[in-house]
Formats: C-alpha cells, structure tokens, sequence
C-alpha cells in the first residue's frame, strides 16, 4: 500500500493490514510537529509542517492506526537524532534478550543474527562478543555509521521484500531475525512482514517487540501516539498480519519497557505455545478486537491534558521553577498536545549530546544537558519519558536529595 493511497483522502481510508475500509477514528490528537524533528537554532525562523493524528480502530482485523502516513524520508532523514545506546534499561534488555536466543536456539558461528531497524548496533554487539555472525539493516545515515565503527556490519536500507530476496539471492538468510520497536513504524505493514518471510530459514524464529495496545489504552500512554508510529498491535491483529504471509505467532512474552510492551516469537511452524492462545483469549474477553474497548480514551486523554495543565499553572502561580526531563518522542507529543511551552518550562534537558543545543518542536523548548538539573536545583523536574523515570530519578538523587521533586504525567499527572 502506498503512502499516497492514505494521505490525501482519509474519508477512504485502507486499513494498513487487511486493506478493510471499515475503520473508526476513536482518538484525534489534532494537527502536531513531527516528534523527533528536533530544531536546529537557525530553523527557529520557519514554520514546521505539522500533520493530522487521527487514531482509527478497523473492526474487520482489530489493528489500530493512525490514518497519517508522513514519507519515510522526513521522519528519518539525516539528522534522526536516535541514537538507542544512550539508555542503559535498553542495553540491559537487549543483552539478556540475546543471552536467552542464544541459549535456546544453540547459536554460533555457522548461524546469522539479522535485525531489521539495527540502530547503532546496541542488540547486534552482543551476538558479535559471543561469536555469532551478524547483519544490521538500518535505514538512518548516522546511527549506521555508529555500529561499521563498532565493527558490525550493517547495510543502510529501508527493509522490505525486495530487500530481502537480494539478500536471499546473495545467499544470506537469517535464522533469528529482530525486529524491535520497527513493525508498528514501517509505511509498508505487509511488505515488510513479507520480507521476514523471505529472509527467515525454514526453522528459524523472528523475536519481533513492539508497544502493546492494551497498555497504550489502559495507562492512558497517548504521547506513545505519533507520526512515526503507525499501528498499534494487539495479539489478535498481529496473528492476522504473520498468517497472511505464512507465519504464525508462536509464542507472547508481556515485557515492561516501554510502558508496556509484547515479545512476539513468529516461525513458518503453526505450533503456538499455549501462551498465545491465552493471549487470544484474554484479548477478546477484555474486547481489545471490538470498537467498545476504545471509545472512552478520548475522554480519558482530555482528562490527563486537563489535570497536567492544572497542575503545572498551580505551581507557576506559586512562583516555582520548573524544567523537563527527556527530548524523546513522546515529550513532544506530550508538550504539544497539552500545550506547555516556555512560559512554563525553562528548559528540557537530554544525555544525548546530540539533541543538546536543539529545540523541541512546535513548543520550541532549548534542550540543555541534564547537568544543568543539579547546577540550577528547579523545583520541579517534569519527566517526559515516563518508561525510564526509574532510571532518570536514579540519575538525579543528589537533586533530590537537595530537596527537588519530579512531575510523572501518565498514567495520571503526579508529583513524586
Ligand atoms: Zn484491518
């Protein structure tokens, strides 16, 4: 399906999946900045595109999507600023995701490691220590360049099944394939599902990760809602999606990072654990494959808008200083969809000393390295990214110790 075929004309709608047009928009975020575009100073001076985010629900295979296709070379040009081994919950996880593969499917030197979406090489470096011969596949300049230095090969590409039969005809084919936090961000769902199909040996396993819907709706996660992230799997949606290609989900694993997220196991076999059968079940108990389950998030999201604001303007009024914590994606969404701007936050700090020096978008936040926390004691550090708030309230003990306090926003706004 191409970009074209949804953009223009959104009355008409394709589902993303099984091509239905019987889809309902549950949850309008209203015309936003692209989350990662973070802004150089000179681009202060412009106006940035802003694009529609209209969440739909398809009642024929249960997906939910946005409707908004923003071309791929806009959302990963070459200043994506992503770089995933800045964040130290990621690098655990990754290592013992690869500890376990290796011990369960007997993994050495004669097998190939391939992930889709390889980043910096922050998952494939572990495969490399322990000898297993890798390939990353990353379509973002700057991160590709990170992980050839670490010694990992990587091809700078868009995946997709016209990628993966070149792979095939130069005799390459995976028996694990990654995929993590990529499924839901590809503009072509079927292709690039195809291509595991293509690329993965007869009896290897793809180990695909991605947010799951449930949590999105049930914590009221809608700043993990954006341009780039285009559908919202549930267990049921992703089972139609693989069997369409010939894969079959054979195993869920529920994961905490990210707020909330699935480990999905896909192989050629139809031979599902009893973990997905428990998955299925539950999903249609709960009603996550009927239009119901979503109705109310709207509301639920305006209440979360409404109780931030409040918040934050009651301690304006008292005079209190106040700064963010984390550039990521979701503290755009957050920012702007709530409307908090310099009048409110001083400045968002970042680790990554490459957002350091840019600006949010749309709010037009500086972001400053997060050394400035403890060298300027704010009262309030308000923590966008709320999956690591563990991590950043660690990273910040002395300023807390000096008496400073954190906001969480999700699953309800909440001073800590
Ligand atoms: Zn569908």
């Amino acid at each position: 399906m191409s970009a074209e075929a949804i953009t223009p004309d959104r009355t008409h709608a394709h589902c993303r999946s099984c091509d239905s047009t019987d889809l309902t928009i549950f949850l309008s975020l209203g015309n936003l900045p692209l989350s990662d575009g973070l802004l150089e100073p000179r681009q202060l001076v412009d106006n940035e595109p802003r694009y529609p985010l209209d969440v739909a629900f398809c009642a024929n295979c249960s997906l939910v999507q946005i409707l908004e296709t923003v071309p791929p070379e806009e959302l990963f040009g070459a200043d994506y600023p992503y770089f995933s081994s800045f964040t130290d919950t990621l690098l655990r996880h990754s290592e013992a995701n690869v500890r376990e593969r290796i011990a369960e499917r007997k993994l050495g030197a004669n097998h190939l490691v391939v992930e889709l979406a390889s980043n910096d090489g922050y998952l494939l470096q572990y495969y490399k220590n322990a000898g297993v011969p890798v390939l990353g596949i990353d379509p973002a300049p700057g991160p590709v360049a990170a992980a050839r230095e670490k010694g990992i090969e990587t091809l700078q590409a868009f995946f997709g099944n016209d990628f993966a039969k070149e792979l095939v005809a130069k005799g390459r084919r995976a028996d694990v394939i990654h995929a993590n936090n990529v499924l839901a961000h590809v503009a072509d769902t079927n292709g690039f599902v195809a291509g595991i199909a293509t690329l993965l040996k007869d009896d290897g396993v793809a180990v695909i990760e991605c947010p799951y819907v449930k949590d999105l709706i049930e914590h009221g996660e809608f700043d993990t809602i954006y341009h780039e992230h285009l559908c919202y799997f549930s267990v049921t949606a992703l089972r139609a999606l693989f069997s369409r290609h010939g894969l079959y989900v054979t195993r869920v694993v529920p994961l905490a990072i990210h707020g909330g997220s699935l480990r999905v196991f896909v192989e050629k076999q139809n031979r599902p654990e009893q973990s997905v059968q428990e998955y299925i079940e539950s999903e249609q108990r709960l009603g996550l494959d009927r239009l119901d389950y979503y109705a109310d998030f709207s509301k639920r999201v305006d209440q979360i808008r409404t109780e931030l604001n409040d918040l934050l303007h009651g301690l304006k009024d008292r005079k209190a200083r106040i700064v963010g914590y984390g550039a990521a994606a979701k503290g755009t969404i957050m920012l702007n969809y709530v409307g908090i701007g310099q009048e409110t936050l001083d400045f968002v700090v970042d680790r990554n000393t490459h957002k350091q020096g840019r600006y949010i978008p749309g709010v037009r936040l500086p972001i400053a390295a997060p050394e400035r926390v403890l060298a300027e004691q704010p009262d309030y550090v308000l923590i966008l990214p709320w999956n690591f708030k563990d991590e950043i309230m660690a990273q910040q003990a002395e300023y807390r110790r000096r008496g400073g306090k954190f906001i969480v926003p999700v699953p309800r706004p909440t001073i800590i």
